[in-house]
């Protein structure tokens, strides 16, 4: 950490800030320039994080150097980390495509999109059964109904399943039919939830806040790691931004930058960052352009009378088409669809 110290500080104020640090186990180093003085902290500065440094008298600025997240870091762990998604592997070589519904709605319906996803490629079946709708009146989920007729088609098709939770009370009932916890854009900075889902071992998608930054979101991941739970993927799902053309804005240079910061696999959902079913394509092909290790994507056999997000759904055809589409752009940057 460097310490910036006010022009006007005095002597004492130095002396004051570099007792504060040894307090804390870390040594100062003084170093007074022509303009200005700094002091670096030298040690593990996250010993500081709960100390507020810059209330202390003739403190102007603090720069930590360290990054705030360690277990997600890259610099805690160098290799990918690749994540069994119950029989699929997530983080390596092959890009894993889940897709489905956006909604469980029926047993019928689950099951045709099962098959008709398997047979196109799919790595993992979605669905919500526990859907966080804008608003109260709008189709809610099947609950636990939903989750049994997810688990019977992923135990069909041989599918491993991905559905949200947004309440800590479904954490069991949901662990008992989905072999991946998704948390919602809109749960992201739930930490109750975050420390809930840590505590059990299902791989866990933790989608992007609506306006979170990648650092918040990074420290979402550390929420859930910091419990025990290291199996978390990280999905970019479109952020809010001033644009109206598209439901979101889908920030794909997140993909590159976070395979920086973090060992994490990093997947994309261009469903729901461009609400559109016609934009879909075009970015699911930029996402693994760009180093995605997995996709979600919606599709529902008749997207007009589906309960939720119809918009934004791809039909089966045009999932089935958008795989081989695909494959030639995984195999161009080293990687398999
Ligand atoms: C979903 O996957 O259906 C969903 C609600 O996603 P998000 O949380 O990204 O809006
Ligand atoms: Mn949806």
């Amino acid at each position: 950490m460097i310490i910036v110290v006010r022009p006007d500080a005095t002597e004492d104020q130095i002396e004051h800030i570099k007792q504060k640090l040894q307090e804390h186990g870390l040594q100062a180093h003084v170093s007074k320039g022509t303009e200005r003085t700094i002091i670096g902290a030298i040690g593990d500065e996250r010993i500081l994080r709960s100390v507020p440094v810059e209330a202390i008298p003739g403190v102007e600025a603090v720069h930590p150097i360290l990054k705030p997240y360690k277990p997600a870091s890259r610099e805690f762990k160098q290799e990918n980390t690749i994540i069994d998604l119950g029989g699929v592997a997530i983080g390596g070589r092959i890009i894993p495509v889940m897709a489905g519904p956006c909604a469980v709605e029926n047993a019928e319906l689950t099951l045709q999109v099962a098959d008709e996803v398997k047979k196109a490629g799919a790595g993992c079946l979605r669905g919500g059964a526990f859907k966080p709708r804008t608003s109260p009146y709008s189709f809610q989920g099947l609950g636990e109904e939903g989750l049994q007729y997810l688990a019977e088609a992923g135990k069909r098709t041989g599918l491993p399943v991905v559905t949200e939770v947004m309440d800590p009370r479904d954490m069991d009932v949901i662990v008992k039919y989905a072999d991946v916890v998704q948390i919602g854009t809109r749960n992201m900075q739930n930490f109750r939830l975050m420390k809930e889902v840590g505590n059990y071992d299902k791989p866990v998608l933790l989608k992007r806040g609506l306006s979170a930054t990648i650092k918040e979101w990074l420290m979402s991941a550390e929420y859930v790691m910091s419990e025990g739970n290291h199996n978390v993927m990280l999905c970019e799902r479109g952020i809010r931004t001033y644009e109206t053309a598209t439901r979101n804005t889908l920030d794909l240079s997140a993909v590159p930058v976070l395979k920086e910061l973090t060992h994490l696999p990093v997947v994309v959902d261009p469903s729901h960052a461009v609400g559109r079913w016609d934009l879909v394509a075009p970015m699911a092909k930029a996402a693994v352009a760009a180093g995605a290790d997995g996709l979600i994507i919606e599709v529902h056999p008749n997207p007009e009378e589906a309960l939720s997000d119809g918009e934004q759904s791809l039909k089966p055809a045009l999932f089935a088409q958008l795989m081989e589409e695909l494959r030639p752009i995984a195999a161009a940057v080293g990687r398999e669809i």
